[in-house]
């Protein structure tokens, strides 16, 4: 199996030559970290995935998570444990918070750039302790000192596992529904009574205890999002020193397709009137916590499948270099040995799609994590723009590695041929693990109808002005290099495109229907990440070009010309797929709303 399933030198090219790191760097609650500690950082979890994630994950898919009935358990890879608890000790958990609270003040650029190697390495494990993460980074922002000193230690050390426990069966896309009901208690805590489905690390054995950030309604609350609110709902709740049940039942796992170690659990939460729940914050404002987690977590999402593209990148690079396997189409002679994959212009193609895919989202979340840092902590004009860039992104970074990421594993298994069908090679694995990614976490559907329903229609449009001058900046440098002008010119054409379809859409939206305008408003957010893709493209290329052009020699060279060449690709193969996207989304047809159901049934 291949054991490369990351570049460290393209994180840190991104970090140190790409972004302008001392807008984040210069912020106080970051100032101990200078590019060293990046790097010492990157390379500590390298070996830490390396140790205890990597080798774990082929068998966390072959021997899955199960529920042992016999035992009423959840049974999953001995591995696991050692490996979360492995972060927890090496603060890989609560990372962002500050020393005082026990965490490393680590900014989210760099602790983004980390879970990428981690997800790369085994997403199946890594996605516990950034469960975990969320879980009690939201009990830190909105819980009461006696919540924090309860449960948050336990999880930063990866001794306790963290949920979120939002969907019900009524309730996935349309959280508005929650039905799950709280009823105070006499001794402050609610009585929680509903169940929770597809709940990720809801339950297994080897944890000590597991920590549900669930959403529920107080009797009385007004419907809607605004009567939701957020509660601690452990596994086992502590009366008089010791630990009882607190009535979290698990009613079975689900059979997934792929992520087959990382368990997702039906829960019944109070079906013997026992299950207490503990308030987060205030009543009727638990949706609004939540978005803090769910915010954090779609980050994160993009990175596992980033992650998971790039893994499944290096694994067929590897067989592409390995495999002898025809000649070249002017070299008839069957006496001729073959030539490797790779020499075969089409495999190139396909190698180049998943390079330009997995560092195109790697990119865009450390972009995004780059922009948290900022809003979360400068102050002013330069926090308010880094937040109205971040909101605009989130459905972006969500959504593109984890749609294009399908597409380029898909690529991978291709490249191998019949052998990635196969259980031999780890691409069979890639393909299946990935797909979850465009569902949880807010469908891509969802996703589009936030871009267009809301995020570049709020403030007038200046968010989306913000991103377009950011691209304009990135455009004429470019245009500065020759051997980037063309494709200077090619992004400020796209940008310009963007910007006419959303002004069109928005005027759309003033004259007909919501039904109209949102139609497609997945295929908006298509568009809307290649040309943001692109600009990332060529914002790394301008990078990698000027070190080229200041001399770089043998490895680095070679890096660098890799970037700009990928760069080129993505503007010759893949920007030009927002043509027939503009096309349909300026058109007056609107065939998928005309349609009666019954002609597709
Ligand atoms: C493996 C796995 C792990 C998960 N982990 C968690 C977890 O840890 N915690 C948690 O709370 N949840 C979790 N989920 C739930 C997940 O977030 C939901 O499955 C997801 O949000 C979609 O909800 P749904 O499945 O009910 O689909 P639905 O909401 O029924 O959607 C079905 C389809 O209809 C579309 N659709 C829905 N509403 C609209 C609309 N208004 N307009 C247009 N199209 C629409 C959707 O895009 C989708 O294509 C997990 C799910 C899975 C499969």
């Amino acid at each position: 199996m291949a054991n490369k399933y990351i570049s460290i030198r393209n994180l840190k090219f991104m970090l140190h030559e790409v972004l302008d790191l001392s807008k984040v760097n210069s912020l106080p609650k970051f100032q101990d970290y200078d590019a060293e500690a990046y790097d010492m950082a990157l390379d500590t979890v390298k070996d830490l995935s390396d140790t205890y994630l990597f080798p774990i994950l082929r068998e966390m898919d072959k021997k899955k998570a199960y529920y042992d009935e016999t035992s009423g358990t959840v049974k999953v890879h001995p591995g696991l444990q050692k490996a979360i608890k492995a972060l927890g000790a090496g603060g890989w958990i609560g990372t962002y918070a500050t020393y005082e609270q026990g965490g490393q003040q680590m900014p989210n650029v760099l602790l983004n750039s980390a879970r990428v190697i981690m997800h790369a390495a085994n997403a199946n494990a890594a996605a516990y302790t950034l469960l975990t993460d969320g879980a009690s980074n939201l009990i830190r922002s909105f819980g009461s000192t006696a919540l924090n000193e309860k449960y948050v230690p336990k999880m930063m050390a990866g001794e306790w596992q963290g949920t979120m426990a939002l969907t019900e069966p009524q309730a996935g896309s349309s959280l508005s529904d929650v039905t799950t009901t709280a009823t105070l208690m006499e001794d402050g805590s609610y009585k929680i009574k509903g169940q929770k489905i597809y709940i990720s690390g809801g339950d297994y054995e080897t944890t000590e205890n597991i920590i549900h950030l669930t959403l529920a309604r107080i009797e009385g609350a007004p419907a809607g999002t605004k009567g939701i609110s957020l509660f601690v709902v452990p596994k086992y709740r502590e009366e008089e020193g010791s630990f009882v049940s607190n009535d979290v039942t698990t009613a079975g796992l689900y059979g997934k397709m792929g992520q087959r170690g990382y368990v997702a659990a039906h829960l019944m939460m109070g079906e013997q009137d026992d299950c207490k729940g503990y308030l987060v914050g205030q009543e009727h404002r638990g949706l609004r916590y939540m978005f803090q987690m769910m915010n954090e977590a779609r980050i994160g999402t993009g990175a596992m499948a980033s992650g998971t593209a790039s893994a499944a990148y290096y694994a067929s690079l590897q067989y592409a270099n390995e495999r002898p396997q025809g000649r070249h189409p002017s070299n008839k002679d069957a006496t001729q040995p073959q030539v490797l994959i790779i020499e075969h212009a089409d495999v190139r193609r396909m190698l180049l799609f998943q390079k330009s895919i997995s560092e195109g989202g790697i990119a865009l979340v450390q972009l995004c994590a780059y922009y948290s840092d900022i809003a979360e902590n400068a102050t002013g004009e330069a926090k308010e723009d880094a937040h109205l860039l971040l909101e605009l992104l989130t459905p972006v970074v969500k959504s593109y590695p984890s749609e294009w990421g399908n597409l380029a594993v898909s690529a991978g298994m291709q490249v191998l041929g019949g052998a990635g069908y196969t259980d031999d090679f780890p691409l069979e694995q890639y393909y299946r693990d990935i797909r979850i990614n465009a569902i949880y976490e807010g469908t891509t559907t969802i996703h589009g109808m936030d871009i267009l329903g809301r995020k570049i229609m709020a403030q007038n449009g200046r968010a989306l002005k913000l991103l377009l001058e950011e691209m304009k900046s990135t455009i004429d440098g470019a245009a500065k290099n020759a051997a980037l002008q063309t494709y200077a010119g090619k992004l400020g054409n796209a940008a310009k495109s963007l910007h006419e379809t959303s002004m069109h859409l928005v005027q759309l939206a003033m004259k007909d229907r919501p039904e109209v305008f949102l139609s497609d408003a997945t295929l908006y957010l298509e568009m809307f990440g290649i040309v943001t893709v692109s600009w990332l493209w060529l914002k790394q290329a301008l990078a990698a070009q000027t070190a080229i052009d200041n001399k770089a020699t043998g490895e680095e060279h070679l890096f660098y010309q890799g970037k700009v060449h990928t760069m080129k690709y993505y503007f010759e193969y893949e920007l030009p797929k927002i043509q027939p996207l503009i096309e349909r989304l300026k058109s007056t047809e609107k065939l998928t709303l005309d349609i009666e159901s019954a002609y597709i049934n």
